[in-house]
């Protein structure tokens, strides 16, 4: 996907090399400005808990990409996140939409068991609370983020290819899916017009829109 030569190989995980893109600089601003309402210990939590839900999202997608027999699969931390690519291998619908699919539904596994340590108290300690908490509304937000049908997002590739994958036509899917990011675009951009106006969230919205359009509006 995004590919560019200011990214640096860091480590492997799970034998699948990690790249830092230079653009991540912006994630680590963002994140270091939503931590200054926080204590020091809150601060440390809330990076390590981010940066971590980040790489386990990507990590389902190269995982999912492994199982269904991609080859040259990379994970790329950049400014919006991660990204997860491959090189190798015969993408049909079935295996795009598991493999989209593969990243939210981590997310929403790591929100549910941190939801579950702290509804059963098992974790009881600051610390681990405070580990619960902010794995629960990152987790969340992640999924649910990711999941909107809109390009580049997971949700967007996830629906294009589970239609495809339904009807087995190409061309009816991309018109579904198209009109589907257009019509969440256009309720999200009047939702937080009108409670707020939030522009950060509409300008967040136009690009998608914008993307999906470019994505799906060519024939
Ligand atoms: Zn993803």
């Amino acid at each position: 996907m995004l590919e560019s030569g200011s990214r640096h190989h860091v480590f492997n995980l799970l034998g699948i090399p990690v790249f830092v893109d230079l653009s991540a600089v912006f994630l680590l601003i963002i994140i270091y400005q939503w931590v200054q309402q926080y204590s020091p210990m809150e601060k440390v939590v809330f990076i390590l808990v981010a940066l971590g839900s980040i790489l386990l999202h990507e990590l389902g997608h190269a995982m999912m990409s492994r199982l269904v027999r991609m080859r040259g699969i990379e994970i790329t931390i950049v400014a919006m996140g991660g990204t997860c690519s491959y090189r190798e291998g015969a993408a049909t619908p079935a295996k795009s939409f598991a493999i989209s699919a593969s990243g939210p539904l981590v997310n929403f596994a790591l929100a549910a068991t941190a939801w579950a340590l702290m509804h059963y108290e098992i974790l009881t300690t600051d610390i681990g609370v405070a580990t619960c908490l902010f794995t629960f509304w990152i987790n969340l937000s992640l999924g649910i983020l990711n999941s909107v049908p809109m390009f580049p997002l997971d949700g967007g590739q996830a629906t294009l290819a589970g239609i495809t994958w339904l009807t087995g036509k190409e061309r009816l899917s991309r018109t579904i899916t198209l009109y589907l990011a257009l019509g969440i675009g256009a309720l999200g951009i009047a939702f937080f017009y009108t409670h707020g106006p939030d522009y950060y969230m509409i300008f967040l919205l136009i690009v998608l829109l914008f993307n999906s359009i470019m994505v799906l509006g060519r024939n």
